[in-house]
C-alpha cells in the first residue's frame, strides 16, 4: 500500500486523525492530512520506536490500529494463531506486572503468559480462571485498583497520597468495625453466671476508640451498635466503609481456641499467597501490631496477609485485629479489665496517628503520648 502522506484527504485520513485525537496527540479529528497531523504522526512514531517519517505506511497503520483499543473496550483473550494486539493489552500487562504477576513483559500482545497471569489473578479474586479478560475481570481490576500493589511505584504513589494530606488527624474518617453482633456473639466464655462474649467486648473497645479518636478531631463511624438485631455480613461492612470514603478501616475481634494455652494478638491485612499485598494495609497492620504488643505485653502473633472479603473489598488501608484469646485464662483476665482495654485503645490511636506520618518521619513504637495528642495537634507541633 502507498503510504498516506501530507496533503492526502479521505476516509483513511479521517481514521488516522480519530486515533491520534484519541491519543491526545491531535486536538481535533478531520479528513485532511495537514501539518498538525504530520507532527502528530511523527510524535506517535517516535513513541512506538518506528522511523519518524510523518507518513502512515503499513507498519505505522498497524501500530495506530493497535493504539485505538482502550482497556475495557473489548474482551481480551488468548487467540490462536493470531493473538490480540493493542494498547489495551499493554495496559492490562502493566497493571498485572505492577501487582506482581508474571506476564513476561508489557509487549501489547495477548500471549499464553498473559493468559496464564490473568487466570492466576482470577483464581485469587474468586473468579472463574479462564484466562480471558472480560467485564467481570475488569471490574475486579478496577475495584482493586487503588489498593493492590506489589511493585514499588505503586507503593510510592500510595504513600504520596497520605503524605500530601499531611500528618494531622483532624478531618480524617475512620471506620471502626466491632466484629460479630446480633445473632452471632463470636467467641463466648462462661465465668460463673456471667457470660463474656467477643461481640460485647469488641463493641466496648470500639466505643472507647471512637471517643479517643473523636477527641483528636477524627470523624468516626462504627459499623454496628451494641445490640443489633442481625449480624451484618462482612461485604456490607466493607461497603459501608467505602461509601463513607473512610481513610482507615479497623475491624476488632478477639480470638478463641480449644486449647486454653493459645494466646496473643495478631493483625491481618489484605494480601494473597502470590505475594500481592496492600502496601498501606500492610503498613497499618504493622503499626497496630507493634503498638499493641509494646503497650499491652500481649504475645506477638505477628501480622498476616489474608484475602478475606472484609480486607479485599475495602478501598482504604484496612486491618482486622484479633486482640487476645478469650479462651486463654491469661488474656481473658486482662481483656475483662477496662483499664487494659484502654491500653489497647491507646495503641490503636497511636497506630492511626503514625499512619499519617510520612514514613521517614515516623516515630518509635510506644513513644506517642496519645493523651496529649489533641493539644499537640492544635499547637501545630506535629506539622510537616
Ligand atoms: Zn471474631
Amino acid at each position: 500500500m502507498r503510504p498516506i502522506r501530507p496533503g492526502d484527504r479521505g476516509p483513511a485520513v479521517t481514521e488516522i486523525r480519530a486515533v491520534l485525537t484519541g491519543l491526545d496527540l491531535l486536538t481535533a479529528p478531520g479528513d485532511e492530512f495537514d501539518a498538525a497531523t504530520e507532527r502528530a504522526v511523527r510524535a506517535f512514531q517516535q513513541s512506538r520506536g518506528l522511523s519518524a517519517d510523518g507518513r502512515v505506511g503499513a507498519e505505522t497503520w498497524r501500530a495506530l490500529d493497535a493504539a485505538r483499543w482502550r482497556l475495557g473496550a473489548r474482551t481480551l483473550y488468548h487467540a490462536v494463531p493470531d493473538p490480540l494486539i493493542g494498547e489495551d493489552v499493554r495496559s492490562l500487562q502493566e497493571r498485572l506486572l505492577e501487582m506482581g504477576y508474571d506476564v513476561g513483559g508489557a509487549d501489547a500482545v495477548y500471549g499464553v503468559r498473559t493468559s496464564r497471569a490473568v487466570a492466576q489473578f482470577q483464581r485469587e479474586v474468586g473468579l472463574k480462571p479462564d484466562g480471558s479478560c472480560g467485564p467481570y475481570t475488569m471490574g475486579a481490576l478496577r475495584r482493586l485498583g487503588r489498593k493492590v500493589v506489589g511493585g514499588r511505584p505503586q507503593w510510592l504513589r500510595e504513600s504520596d497520597a497520605i503524605r500530601q494530606s499531611g500528618p494531622t488527624l483532624v478531618g480524617r474518617t475512620v471506620v471502626i468495625d466491632p466484629g460479630h453482633g446480633g445473632t452471632d456473639p463470636g467467641v463466648v466464655v462462661a465465668d460463673g453466671t456471667l457470660r463474656w462474649t467477643e461481640a460485647d467486648l469488641v463493641h466496648d473497645l470500639a466505643s472507647r476508640l471512637e471517643g479517643r479518636l473523636a477527641a483528636a478531631g477524627v470523624r468516626v463511624q462504627l459499623t454496628r451498635g451494641p445490640a443489633p438485631r442481625t449480624c451484618l455480613p462482612d461485604i456490607d461492612r466493607a461497603e459501608l466503609a467505602n461509601s463513607l470514603g473512610a481513610d482507615v478501616f479497623i475491624s476488632l475481634h478477639t480470638d478463641g481456641h480449644a486449647n486454653p494455652a493459645a494466646d496473643g494478638v495478631a493483625t491481618y491485612h489484605y494480601g494473597t499467597d502470590n505475594g500481592v499485598t496492600s502496601a498501606t494495609g500492610e503498613r497499618l497492620a504493622g503499626l497496630v501490631q507493634r503498638e499493641i504488643v509494646a503497650r499491652t505485653g500481649l504475645r506477638d502473633c505477628r501480622t498476616h496477609a489474608k484475602a478475606w472479603d472484609l480486607l479485599r473489598l475495602t478501598r482504604m488501608p484496612a486491618v482486622r485485629v484479633e486482640v487476645g484469646y478469650l479462651t486463654s485464662p491469661q488474656d481473658w483476665a486482662r481483656l475483662v479489665d477496662p483499664r487494659f482495654r484502654d491500653r489497647i485503645v491507646e495503641a490503636l490511636v497511636a497506630a492511626v496517628q503514625r499512619m499519617f506520618f510520612p514514613v521517614e518521619r515516623d516515630v518509635p513504637t510506644g513513644s506517642i503520648d496519645v493523651s496529649a495528642l489533641r493539644a499537640v495537634v492544635a499547637a501545630g507541633a506535629v506539622r510537616d
